[in-house]
């Protein structure tokens, strides 16, 4: 007997060319206002809830990816170009759907603010969710420090 799994959450890009499922209820919900994060999805921060990449599949279409540094991939619709997803090349990590793609953002209320180094003055938001500069604790800072941005 094979086993048949529910989608938790939805969600796809505007034009509805791509669409995608989370099997479990999204993971670590946060905005990310690094500039890379601010240059992907020309907004003024990401917003982005996650799930381990065995409880996540594209469903419908199959997107374009940008390779924004030599440690992650951006998925967006080649149609419409409706930024996706964020997910770092390592197996373990999270692979993280953009908020306002989903179906449903309000199932994904954000718990942290990450690259707050880079958070622009004027953002006044959320301003009572905990926030974390990129590459603090040590595990970060060795991993960012392979980074090779492919930023233009
Ligand atoms: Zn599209
Ligand atoms: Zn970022």
């Amino acid at each position: 007997m094979s086993e048949v799994k529910t989608p938790v959450a939805t969600g796809g890009c505007q034009c509805g060319a791509v669409r995608y499922a989370l099997y479990v209820a999204p993971e670590n919900s946060h905005v990310c206002h690094c500039r890379m994060c601010q240059r992907a999805t020309g907004g003024v921060f990401a917003a982005l809830a996650g799930a381990p990449k065995a409880a996540f599949a594209w469903t419908k279409g199959e997107p374009a990816v940008f390779e924004s540094s030599n440690l992650a991939r951006r998925a967006y619709c080649r149609d419409c170009g409706t930024p996706l997803s964020f997910s770092y090349n390592m197996p373990e990590a999270r692979f993280y759907v953009t908020i306002g793609s989903m179906d449903e953002p309000e199932a994904a209320p954000i718990i942290i603010q990450y690259g707050v180094e880079s958070k622009i003055g004027w953002v006044k938001f959320c301003e009572d969710v905990p926030s974390e500069t990129t590459g603090t604790d040590p595990k970060a800072a060795e991993f960012f420090a392979k980074m090779q941005s492919r930023q233009g």
